[in-house]
Parts: C-alpha cells; sequence; structure tokens
C-alpha cells in the first residue's frame, strides 16, 4: 500500500458544552483511522440559548482535556458546517450516534450536508456503551442538582463546571 499523499483529516463538529467523555471516546476511534481531528466547536450568532460555557471555554477544555495532542485541534467556526470543511479542504465529518433518538436527525444533517456539497461524507461511530446515553446537557443538569458526574467528564472539565455553578 503507498503511503498517504496527505494526512486523512476529519471535521467532528459539535457544541461541546462541555465536552464529555462521550466525545473524546469518539476523537480516540476516529485517531485510529484518521491522523487527525478537527474539533469544531459551531457558535451561531443568531443562537438563543446560551450555554454554561463560552465558546473560548470550551475550546480552551478541549485542549486541555486531549493534553495538547497535536493530532487534534479545536477551533470555532460559524456558518454552514461545509463551507468550514471546503475552507479547510476536509471531506470527512464525523458525528457520534448514541441511541435511535439521535438517528433521524443526524441521517438528515449527513444528506443535506453532502447535498449542500458532493464529495463530502458523513461517518458514525458508535461510543462505548458506557457513554451511550451522556449528553453534555445531561451532565450540566446533574451536576447542577449535585450529582457525581466524575464518571462523565474529565478531571478537569469536573472542577470548572463545578467552579461555573458555584459562581451562577
Ligand atoms: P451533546 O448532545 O452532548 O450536547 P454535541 O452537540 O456537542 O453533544 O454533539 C457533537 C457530536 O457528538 C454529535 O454527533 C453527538 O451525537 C456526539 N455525541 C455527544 N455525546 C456523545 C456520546 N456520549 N457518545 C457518542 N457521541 C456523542
Amino acid at each position: 500500500m503507498s503511503p498517504r499523499a496527505r494526512p486523512q483529516l476529519a471535521i467532528y463538529p459539535g457544541s461541546f458544552d462541555p465536552i464529555t467523555r462521550g466525545h473524546e471516546d469518539i476523537v480516540r476511534r476516529t485517531l485510529r483511522f484518521c491522523d487527525g481531528v478537527v474539533v469544531a466547536v459551531s457558535h451561531h450568532a443568531t443562537q438563543l440559548k446560551h450555554g454554561l460555557f463560552s465558546v473560548g471555554e470550551r475550546l480552551e477544555l478541549i485542549q486541555q482535556v486531549f493534553d495538547d495532542d497535536e493530532r487534534i485541534e479545536a477551533v470555532a467556526f460559524s456558518g454552514l458546517l461545509v463551507d468550514f470543511a471546503r475552507k479547510r479542504e476536509i471531506n470527512l465529518i464525523v458525528r457520534g450516534l448514541r441511541a435511535v433518538s439521535d438517528f433521524e436527525y443526524e441521517f438528515q444533517m449527513a444528506l443535506m450536508n453532502r447535498d449542500l456539497q458532493p464529495g463530502i461524507e458523513t461517518l458514525f461511530l458508535a461510543p462505548d456503551a458506557r457513554y451511550s446515553f451522556l449528553s453534555a446537557s445531561l451532565v450540566r443538569e446533574v451536576a447542577a442538582l449535585g450529582g457525581d458526574i466524575s464518571a462523565f467528564v474529565a478531571p478537569v472539565v469536573q472542577k470548572q463546571i463545578l467552579q461555573k455553578l458555584g459562581e451562577q
């Protein structure tokens, strides 16, 4: 097999508010067959609901969680994902699939993105079963109610969530 002419990169888009063990799991699985992952934090100027963390804070947490592994880049993007992908010359989008409830929306998005930019493919990965019901919003909710989230986020993320909630 001849070596690849250029590294195979994947974009992993989402809100990552904040990054959970489920997200980490998907990034690590992607690195089994890609040379690098661009974790793309979407921020919409039109977004009505504000998250717990600012986009800058989310990016910082992602960097800390991966301990500056140079194969993983955290960037913010706004606008259409396919436009961002085109600018970066990346034609692979990775998404995590949890329960069946994710499927319909994800399937629609994948087909829409391919329609907007033929040549772009979406790859779905299943996380470790431990994380298959985990979402960032659930983590935020459990933490706000005083539950233990240590199994679901990295220690640095847990610390920041507790600090943030304490400020509110
Ligand atoms: P969340 O729903 O946790 O707020 P995002 O909007 O940041 O997540 O999702 C980004 C991508 O990561 C989506 O494809 C989503 O399905 C996936 N994802 C989120 N949590 C998990 C998980 N626990 N296991 C697998 N994939 C996940």
